[in-house]
Protein backbone atom coordinates (compact mmCIF):
# COMPACT_ATOMS: atom_id res chain seq x y z
CA UNK A 1 0.00 0.00 0.00
CA UNK A 2 1.19 3.47 -0.85
CA UNK A 3 1.94 5.84 2.08
CA UNK A 4 -0.63 8.95 2.44
CA UNK A 5 0.60 12.47 1.71
CA UNK A 6 -0.92 15.63 2.70
CA UNK A 7 -2.63 15.93 -0.26
CA UNK A 8 -5.38 12.67 0.97
CA UNK A 9 -5.61 14.97 3.88
CA UNK A 10 -6.76 18.18 1.66
CA UNK A 11 -8.90 16.65 -0.34
CA UNK A 12 -10.65 14.75 3.33
CA UNK A 13 -10.56 18.51 4.52
CA UNK A 14 -8.95 17.54 7.38
CA UNK A 15 -6.13 20.01 6.79
CA UNK A 16 -6.88 23.47 5.23
CA UNK A 17 -6.34 24.21 1.44
CA UNK A 18 -7.81 26.81 -0.83
CA UNK A 19 -10.03 24.28 -2.81
CA UNK A 20 -11.41 25.53 -6.01
CA UNK A 21 -12.83 22.27 -7.30
CA UNK A 22 -14.53 18.98 -6.00
CA UNK A 23 -15.94 16.39 -7.37
CA UNK A 24 -16.10 12.45 -7.20
CA UNK A 25 -12.97 12.19 -8.98
CA UNK A 26 -10.89 15.33 -8.18
CA UNK A 27 -9.83 17.63 -6.13
CA UNK A 28 -8.35 21.57 -6.78
CA UNK A 29 -6.54 23.55 -4.92
CA UNK A 30 -3.99 26.56 -4.97
CA UNK A 31 -0.39 25.36 -4.51
CA UNK A 32 0.80 26.81 -1.51
CA UNK A 33 4.19 28.41 -3.17
CA UNK A 34 2.86 29.78 -6.34
CA UNK A 35 5.31 29.63 -9.18
CA UNK A 36 2.79 31.99 -11.38
CA UNK A 37 0.17 34.29 -10.69
CA UNK A 38 -2.21 31.19 -11.56
CA UNK A 39 -0.76 27.93 -10.14
CA UNK A 40 -3.49 25.12 -9.18
CA UNK A 41 -2.39 21.74 -8.43
CA UNK A 42 -5.36 19.46 -9.70
CA UNK A 43 -5.12 15.59 -8.23
CA UNK A 44 -7.05 12.27 -8.03
CA UNK A 45 -8.86 11.37 -5.21
CA UNK A 46 -7.55 8.45 -5.36
CA UNK A 47 -3.73 7.74 -3.55
CA UNK A 48 -1.77 7.28 -7.47
CA UNK A 49 1.84 7.63 -6.22
CA UNK A 50 3.79 8.79 -9.51
CA UNK A 51 2.97 8.66 -13.38
CA UNK A 52 4.87 5.52 -13.04
CA UNK A 53 1.63 3.38 -10.91
CA UNK A 54 -0.95 4.64 -13.67
CA UNK A 55 -3.06 1.94 -14.44
CA UNK A 56 -5.97 1.50 -16.93
CA UNK A 57 -8.87 1.44 -14.14
CA UNK A 58 -7.26 5.05 -13.54
CA UNK A 59 -8.13 6.88 -17.29
CA UNK A 60 -11.32 8.56 -15.51
CA UNK A 61 -10.08 10.42 -13.05
CA UNK A 62 -6.78 11.45 -14.95
CA UNK A 63 -9.08 12.01 -18.02
CA UNK A 64 -10.54 14.58 -15.40
CA UNK A 65 -8.00 16.28 -14.47
CA UNK A 66 -7.45 17.53 -17.97
CA UNK A 67 -11.74 18.51 -18.39
CA UNK A 68 -11.31 20.25 -14.81
CA UNK A 69 -7.56 21.95 -16.00
CA UNK A 70 -10.13 23.46 -19.06
CA UNK A 71 -12.58 24.72 -16.79
CA UNK A 72 -10.72 26.55 -14.05
CA UNK A 73 -8.37 28.18 -16.93
CA UNK A 74 -11.30 29.35 -18.26
CA UNK A 75 -12.50 30.34 -14.58
CA UNK A 76 -9.32 32.04 -14.05
CA UNK A 77 -9.17 34.45 -17.06
CA UNK A 78 -6.21 32.54 -18.51
CA UNK A 79 -7.34 30.13 -21.31
CA UNK A 80 -7.04 32.86 -24.15
CA UNK A 81 -3.15 33.62 -23.24
CA UNK A 82 -2.19 30.41 -22.76
CA UNK A 83 -0.85 28.04 -19.55
CA UNK A 84 1.06 24.93 -19.10
CA UNK A 85 -0.26 21.88 -17.28
CA UNK A 86 2.86 19.67 -16.03
CA UNK A 87 2.69 16.38 -14.20
CA UNK A 88 6.81 15.85 -12.76
CA UNK A 89 7.23 12.32 -11.27
CA UNK A 90 10.44 11.07 -8.96
CA UNK A 91 13.47 12.14 -9.17
CA UNK A 92 14.72 13.39 -12.16
CA UNK A 93 11.29 15.28 -12.83
CA UNK A 94 11.14 16.97 -9.31
CA UNK A 95 8.23 15.08 -8.05
CA UNK A 96 8.41 16.27 -4.56
CA UNK A 97 5.04 15.13 -2.99
CA UNK A 98 3.96 11.21 -3.80
CA UNK A 99 0.32 11.70 -4.79
CA UNK A 100 0.48 12.23 -8.67
CA UNK A 101 -0.88 15.57 -9.55
CA UNK A 102 -1.39 18.46 -12.22
CA UNK A 103 0.13 21.77 -12.19
CA UNK A 104 -1.96 24.49 -13.67
CA UNK A 105 0.05 27.36 -14.34
CA UNK A 106 0.20 30.95 -15.88
CA UNK A 107 -1.24 34.16 -15.74
CA UNK A 108 2.27 35.31 -17.10
CA UNK A 109 4.53 34.47 -19.75
CA UNK A 110 6.07 31.42 -18.44
CA UNK A 111 9.76 31.07 -21.04
CA UNK A 112 11.04 28.10 -22.05
CA UNK A 113 10.05 24.78 -20.98
CA UNK A 114 12.53 23.38 -19.28
CA UNK A 115 14.80 25.29 -16.80
CA UNK A 116 17.97 23.23 -15.99
P1 LIG B 1 5.91 18.54 -7.16
O1 LIG B 1 7.29 19.13 -7.03
O2 LIG B 1 5.74 17.29 -6.33
O3 LIG B 1 5.47 18.36 -8.58
O4 LIG B 1 4.94 19.64 -6.58
C1 LIG B 1 4.44 19.65 -5.29
C2 LIG B 1 3.72 20.98 -5.10
O5 LIG B 1 2.92 20.87 -3.96
C3 LIG B 1 4.67 22.15 -4.89
O6 LIG B 1 4.41 23.14 -5.89
C4 LIG B 1 4.34 22.64 -3.49
O7 LIG B 1 4.39 24.04 -3.35
C5 LIG B 1 2.92 22.10 -3.29
N1 LIG B 1 2.59 21.81 -1.90
C6 LIG B 1 3.34 21.07 -1.01
N2 LIG B 1 2.71 20.99 0.17
C7 LIG B 1 1.54 21.67 0.04
C8 LIG B 1 0.45 21.93 0.95
O8 LIG B 1 0.43 21.51 2.09
N3 LIG B 1 -0.58 22.67 0.45
C9 LIG B 1 -0.61 23.14 -0.84
N4 LIG B 1 -1.68 23.87 -1.21
N5 LIG B 1 0.40 22.92 -1.70
C10 LIG B 1 1.45 22.19 -1.28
Amino acid sequence: MAEETIFSKIIRKEIPANIVYQDDLVTAFRDIAPQANTHILIIPNKLIPTINDVCEQDEMSLGRLFTVAAKLAKQEGIAEEGYRLIVNCNKHGGQEVFHLHMHLVGGEPLGKMLAK
